[in-house]
């Protein structure tokens, strides 16, 4: 794995922030000492911070904000890992613990269908049959060896049955599983989240998480790459990590991006406090720690990546988040809840689209597999082409006409 060593030169910590955003906005790749100094950036300097964002984003993206229309398949809630932030995994025990039925996959995707949704997010706990004898049990009696088979068995039966297109965000992968997914996925996710190894220590936040480990999430969107399947990642914030290390996240995703060219979008995610987790006493990011990530992602990342910023973790302040550098709103679901933080429900796509709009920008719905993604025919299967072409527009997004708010 590359070291990030580099990085931490920090002579660039008494720069003028003036000096760091100037360039910046005069389209200058940033050094990982520029970031430190922004990500340190005072209350008083987060307005020129946010300002250099929105004009990066701009110039990239334009006037245009968009979000994918999707339903949310939690096709399993056991999981090898342990997070410190999680309530969607349950142990093998608990009354909630549950693998869905074929049935309960396909019943899911069609209330979506019937919503208008284009996605079908499967998400899931990353191999726990590795764990868990229950989950072997599930599997067995499905018909299957392995997690990820099953799950190429239902993105497959989703898409032929309602044409939703199949993203999955499964955990680590290996060369032999991305091969299986890749022909039933029009493009998947994997949050590096951080690219700390210190959160997989004791007491830390991923301590009994074998998939969490930086390395391994960084080869599996890398062979991703060889592999030709475009990519959703990005950052969880506030989970204990420093804020040098979310700088080196931020640069470990765009040097990805620099090697792979597959990476279409990163998330930035904010950590919410929940009473039944290991981590209920951490305390959550401010909104303008959020704001302030933001906008030194934008400007880390460039002008022309996709940044997302999910508005059901910060209802109250999520309109800022536009004058931050964001271009895009992520998956909003008209059917599922928010199966990862139920507590938090989707704004309505209506409420979306009249914030957006207020803010001075035209929302508009994209495909789970974006528009520059699109053009480039080696991250298409053929078996989605014909689908995917009845639903888009020649700039590669959703046509109005197949839209509903
Ligand atoms: S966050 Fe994901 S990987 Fe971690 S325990 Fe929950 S389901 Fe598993």
């Amino acid at each position: 794995m590359k070291t990030f060593a580099a990085f931490h030169d920090r002579s660039t910590l008494d720069l003028p922030i003036h000096e760091v955003l100037a360039r910046a906005v005069e389209g200058e790749s940033l050094t990982p000492g520029d970031g430190y100094r922004l990500i340190r950036s005072s209350a008083s300097e987060l307005p020129a911070l946010m300002l250099a964002a929105s004009q990066l984003r701009d110039r990239g993206k334009g006037q245009t904000v968009t979000y994918s229309r999707k339903v949310f398949i939690p096709l399993t809630n056991l999981c090898r890992d342990k997070c410190g932030y999680c309530t969607f995994a349950k142990a093998p025990n608990h009354p909630e613990a549950h693998t869905m039925t074929p049935d309960e996959v396909l019943a899911v995707a069609r209330a979506g269908q019937a919503q208008g949704c284009k996605e079908a997010l499967f998400s899931l706990g990353e191999k726990p049959e590795e764990l868990h004898a229950r989950a072997r049990a599930d599997l067995r009696r499905l018909g299957y060896s392995s997690t990820v088979s099953y799950l190429a068995a239902m993105c497959d039966l989703v898409y032929r049955e309602t044409g939703l297109l199949p993203h999955a965000n499964c955990g680590v992968l290996t060369r032999d599983e991305l091969i299986e997914l890749r022909e039933v996925n029009a493009s998947m996710g994997l949050m590096l989240e951080s690219i700390s190894e210190r959160l997989l220590q004791r007491g830390q936040a991923h301590y009994g998480c074998p998939g969490k480990a930086p390395a391994l999430r960084l080869e599996t969107m890398e062979t991703a790459g060889e592999l030709g399947i475009a990519f959703t990642t990005g950052i969880l914030i506030g989970i204990g990590e420093t804020l040098e290390e979310r700088v080196d996240s931020l640069f470990a995703i765009r040097d990805l991006q620099a090697r792979c060219g597959n990476i279409q979008e990163v998330i930035i995610q904010n950590f919410r406090v929940k009473f039944d987790i290991r981590m209920r006493d951490h305390r959550e990011p401010s909104p303008l720690d959020m704001l302030r990530t933001i906008a030194v992602a934008r400007l880390i990342l460039g002008p022309d990546q996709n940044v997302q910023a999910p508005p059901n973790l910060a209802p109250d302040i999520y309109q800022m988040y536009l004058f931050a550098g964001i271009n895009d709103w992520g998956g909003i679901s008209p059917v599922t809840k928010d199966h990862i933080n139920p507590e938090r429900a989707w704004p309505m796509i209506q409420e979306l689209y009249t914030v957006t709009a207020e803010a001075g920008f035209a929302l508009r719905e994209r495909l789970c597999i974006y528009a520059e993604y699109l053009a480039r025919p080696e991250f298409v299967r053929d078996r989605f082409r014909d689908r995917i072409a009845s639903l888009v527009d020649e700039q590669g997004i959703v046509r109005q006409e197949e839209t509903r708010w």
